[in-house]
């Protein structure tokens, strides 16, 4: 469908719980975690009910997040039923990859198109005081069971300042051999990363200022893509601060609450579970979800003082 700035709008996230098996010092805070667990989520069927109204609207893509969403029961079973709704041509996660590969072959046959796996340090004790938790192997024997599999495969990755900025070249090194992306993230200021500096991709395209690079500077999503000559895989950049894409924006959020979300700046949206269990027709629901779609804002500020900020934390939106 067509929002009222004219943008298509055809990519779904989906926040399946906020609970993650990783404590991200910018991303999480750790009393609200422990207050969010008990938070009453949406079912499977609920999940599937909306995905199916939004699927007549136009949705083709969904991507499944959190927390972590490899945490949720039955997450397998989740991906197949969202995989069989009429309309629906890919399925991805958004993973921290310490549970994937114990999953992932299940996770593929049931659908799964690709995954992106974040990870913000190939150094085992900087991994351990980034995430809290020492699983950085458990993280890289899943990146290459999915390579291994065939599944389309990218590095998430965020730079802060003072942490692990002197990690560039090595997170660039990893599109030499293997066939994946590595995309470099900005931070956000959004919840526990207002207390910490990212690091702007301008900054980080200095890097490669003496490289030979392939410039695939065509914009596939929010990313823009280079190549090193001879290198397997590509080197993205996802510029939300330096380089805002909002003209762009193809998607809408469901968080595992069920709230539907317009912009991930804003707490603007509709808390479709009230709806849901309301036992809302799937007429009206199709309408409710139609008109928030509709009515997107233009663009985020973050950088700006503005009404309507979103105070949660990305664990509970989804990223
Ligand atoms: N647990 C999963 C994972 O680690 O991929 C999914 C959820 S996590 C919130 C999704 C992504 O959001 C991760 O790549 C994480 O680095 C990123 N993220 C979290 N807070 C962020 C922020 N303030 N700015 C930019 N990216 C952020």
């Amino acid at each position: 469908m067509i929002d009222k700035f004219g943008r298509k709008i055809d990519y779904l996230r989906i926040s399946v719980t906020e609970n993650c098996n990783l404590k991200c010092i910018y991303c999480i805070d750790e009393n609200n975690i422990l207050n969010s667990c008990n938070n009453d989520i949406l079912t499977d069927d609920e999940i599937v009910k909306i995905a199916t109204e939004c699927a007549r609207l136009g949705i083709k893509k969904i991507r499944i997040t959190g927390g972590e969403p490899l945490v949720r029961k039955n997450i397998e079973s989740l991906i197949y039923k969202l995989k069989c709704i009429n309309g629906i041509e890919e399925i991805y996660i958004t993973t921290n990859g310490v549970l994937l590969h114990t999953k992932i072959e299940d996770l593929k046959k049931n659908g799964l198109t690709g995954v992106n796996i974040s990870l913000d340090s190939l150094n085992k004790d900087r991994f351990k005081k980034l995430t809290k938790f020492d699983k950085l192997q458990d993280v890289l024997l899943s990146i290459d069971k999915a390579l291994e599999l065939g599944l389309k495969v990218k590095i998430n990755t965020v730079i802060v300042d003072d942490i692990n900025k002197d990690e560039i070249i090595d997170f660039v090194n990893l599109t030499k051999d293997k066939n994946l992306d590595i995309r470099f993230i900005e931070l956000m200021p959004i919840g526990a990363a207002k207390n910490y500096k990212g690091t702007s991709n301008e900054e980080i395209n200095k890097n490669f200022k003496n490289i030979k690079v392939e410039n695939k500077s065509k914009r596939s999503g929010p990313a823009k893509y280079i190549r090193i000559d001879n290198y397997k895989g590509k080197i993205g950049f996802i510029s939300p601060i330096s380089s805002c894409f909002c003209e762009d924006c193809n998607r809408i959020r469901l968080t595992s609450t069920g709230f539907l979300k317009k912009c991930l700046h804003y707490n603007y949206g509709v808390d479709l579970k009230k709806h849901i269990r309301s036992n809302i027709s799937d007429k009206d629901l199709n309408e409710l979800i139609y008109s928030n779609i509709y009515d997107k804002p233009q663009e985020h500020l973050f950088m700006e003082d503005c009404d309507n900020k979103e105070n949660k934390y990305m664990n509970q939106i989804g990223g």
